[in-house]
């Protein structure tokens, strides 16, 4: 996941800042933090000055945030205004140009502001959001309805075939003016009145879903008395369930199972108590719509008809029409097409993969009918049938530190030549973070990477890649990226040992962050992720193929204690077992997915819609409402769709996963891991932000369009 594209709608108006060269002296009076005589200086009102601009987080207190980005909006709109009502004709440097070159403080605070947000926050900061989410969702407003600046926009968007511009610049042009479009700018007043007061509604209800989701899923973690009944965890899950109890200030000798924020939990696989199993899978599903003050349905149902009415307004029968027309898929009927030609090879498979597991659970006498909390325990049971392969076995060998220095940063080296160093002298938010310094292959700085690995109350589920700085070729400033994952931290002293997935996730938000460092675009607007949701998941994805890939696994696949690597037999056996639980991981996802489309393909006149009743009908409707295989997320604690920036975008993993194996597919072809094919596919791809229209982009890479075959085949669907 990347949280770019939900960071907030303003960001889209927005450039990267300028170099710290041309930053003038902060603080006039009008900044409120700033206006007493003994207030200390807010350190994001000047470009950091250490090294690539990175975050001065030992500086910045936490009340910082908000005058940093109110005075950032009262200037970006001050910009903004200079360029509407400049006296000279409107041409591409003094309108795009200049564009590009505006918020620069409103961008450096929100940015770092919406990484800790998500990622390790607090009651300020959480408060600071609220306020700020409708003033924000105004600004965005404020720039995209003004009338005389999308006037400049307009004309030199009409005279773009015959002005000279060259592709990048005509790129540029075509696509602001889309968002112009796609945000109001042609609508009369009135309308343009209606589409702001929805705007900063939904900013507003956005805001209060990922609050009480956070709130919501902290609160439905599962109290044990008796470590008897954490039979199965394993000496590890048991001392981090002591560990969470602990830092929740819970009596000692109780212990805590914490939620992620899928419906499906790790522990389900492995603990041996049916009744705790089901006691977790309840909290999973009911975090939010327990009727407390956690509960997000209310809310979930304003959000869909605002949007409805939202898409109206711009001119589209429905939220997912006006969503997908700027995106690779351009129509709802694209992205569902693609999902429901899978459902009935997915759902067939499941219900064998459910008949198996079935199976087991009887000859285990039972006695029970197989529930979503009890797959994966016997899932594995059928796994070490068939494939004889144990999670267990396999833990040791995928140590987070060689699966990152030996797996990760070793793939990104065999492939495009860079390197990578740690260095601890930068500030951090939290001492988890750890920062690297990454290398191009001729030696010099191409970026900083932070990665802030574990799992801790503060921060979001999920995983994400975001920029603290963008790549910025105006002004030539290089990125600082971050990866978040929510791994279970060790306890105390521990090893932090991963499953294979986790080890995947690792691979994937690696595969966005040098979609980021490796951005090499002149506008930042276009830099690096900020491309369609529908292919930004293609370089992360992609990244995830070179986890298997043998010569990279066999360097960091070995025993934490030992430093053996895997045994072949063991390696065999993952490999085998890819095809395995497919049915299960494809259903549960197109049951989100589609989800996600019947929310937003509801009308603006359609009623408020019972959640819980909407969802069995779509669900039904679309022939994947399987009772063992729950979707993914339940519209509750649906982040992705009514927190974030997927809504009704939730089917770009798939859609980007045809492009990820299509390109895998012509890495095969071309003789597989290679320096050669790296730069390739760094030249073509991963350096290209949304320079160029991204199916051509793809084309030209690839020769030819995608195909979904090697998409099926992967999944065993064909
Ligand atoms: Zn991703």
């Amino acid at each position: 996941m990347i949280r770019s594209a939900l960071a907030v709608a303003l960001l889209l108006a927005l450039a990267a800042c300028s170099s710290p060269s041309t930053e003038t002296a902060p603080p006039q009076a009008a900044a409120p933090a700033q206006s007493e005589e003994t207030a200390p200086v807010n350190p994001l009102f000047a470009a950091s000055t250490l090294p690539l601009q990175a975050p001065p987080f030992d500086k910045i207190k936490d009340t910082d945030y908000q005058p940093a980005i109110e005075e950032g909006m009262t200037r970006h709109l001050a910009e903004i205004e200079k360029i509407a009502n400049n006296p000279d004709a409107p041409t591409f440097d003094n309108t795009f140009v200049a564009m590009e070159e505006t918020g620069e403080l409103l961008t450096r605070a929100s940015r770092i502001f919406f990484a800790l947000v998500q990622a390790n926050t607090n009651d300020t900061l959480q408060a600071a959001q609220v306020e700020l989410a409708p003033k924000l969702a105004a600004h965005s407003d404020a720039i995209y309805l003004n009338a005389k600046l999308f006037d400049r926009v307009k004309a030199i968007y009409d005279a773009r075939e015959t002005s000279g511009l060259d592709p990048v610049q005509l790129r540029l042009v075509e696509k602001t003016c889309t968002d112009f479009v796609r945000a109001g700018a042609q609508l009369n007043d009135a309308d343009q009145s209606k589409l702001r007061a929805l705007n900063k509604e939904e900013s507003t209800l956005s805001t209060e879903f990922q609050n009480k989701l956070l709130a919501g899923t902290n609160a439905a973690a599962v109290e044990v008395d008796d470590v008897a009944r954490l039979d199965g965890l394993g000496e590890g899950g048991i001392a981090a369930a002591a560990d969470a109890a602990r830092e929740k200030g819970l009596a000692d000798g109780k212990y805590l199972l914490t939620l992620q924020n899928t419906t499906q939990q790790p522990v389900l696989g492995s603990l041996t108590d049916r009744e705790l199993r089901l006691k977790v899978l309840e909290a999973s599903e009911t975090r939010t719509s327990r009727g407390d003050e956690n509960d997000t349905r209310a809310i979930i149902q304003r959000l869909a008809q605002l949007r409805a009415e939202r898409a109206q307004l711009l001119g589209y029968p429905n939220f997912a029409a006006y969503s997908l027309a700027d995106q690779m898929a351009e129509t709802p009927e694209n992205a569902v097409k693609l999902m429901t030609d899978m459902v009935p090879a997915a759902t067939a498979r499941a219900r064998s993969e459910a008949a198996k597991i079935q199976k087991m659970i009887d000859a285990d006498k039972g006695g029970f009918k197989l529930t979503a909390a009890d797959w994966d325990l016997y899932a594995d049971q059928v796994r070490m049938a068939e494939y004889d392969l144990d999670e267990a076995q396999v833990k040791p060998y995928f140590e987070l530190n060689r699966v990152l220095n030996d797996g990760v940063f070793f793939a990104a080296n065999q492939l495009y030549g860079i390197t990578f160093k740690e260095r601890t002298d930068l500030p951090v938010y939290h001492p988890d973070v750890r920062v690297f310094d990454v290398f191009d292959a001729d030696g010099s700085q191409l970026a900083l990477f932070y990665a802030d690995f574990f799992k801790r109350p503060s921060k979001g589920g999920g995983a994400w890649m975001d920029v603290f700085v963008e790549q910025d070729g105006l002004t030539g400033t290089k990125p600082v990226v971050y990866n978040v994952c929510n791994f279970t931290k060790p306890a105390n002293g521990q090893p932090a040992l991963l499953s294979f997935d986790d080890a995947t996730t690792m691979f994937h938000e690696f595969g966005h962050a040098l979609h980021g460092m490796f951005s090499n675009v002149k506008y930042p607007s276009i830099a690096g992720t900020s491309t369609s949701r529908d292919f930004v998941e293609f370089p992360s994805q992609f990244n995830e193929n070179w986890a298997l890939e043998p010569t990279v696994f066999a360097n960091y696949a070995k025993h934490h204690e030992t430093g053996e690597p895997m045994p072949q037999e063991l390696v065999d056996k993952i490999v085998k077992a890819r095809a395995f639980n497919q049915g299960y991981a494809s259903t549960e996802y197109l049951a989100a997915a589609l989800l996600d489309q019947a929310w937003h393909q509801l009308p603006a006149d359609a009623p408020l819609q019972d959640v819980d009743q909407f969802e069995l009908d779509a669900l039904n409707r679309y022939k994947v409402n399987l009772a063992e295989v729950p979707p993914r997320y339940k519209t509750p604690y649906f982040a992705h769709i009514w927190g974030g920036g997927y809504s009704a975008g939730y089917y770009a993993y798939l859609w980007s996963e045809v492009l990820d194996h299509d390109a895998f597919q012509w890495f095969k072809e071309n003789g597989g891991m290679s320096r050669e094919n790296g730069q390739t596919f760094r030249d073509q791809v991963l350096s290209r932000g949304n320079s160029e229209e991204l199916a051509a982009m793809y084309k030209a890479f690839r020769g030819k369009d995608p195909s979904v075959e090697p998409l099926l085949e992967f999944r065993g669907l064909k």
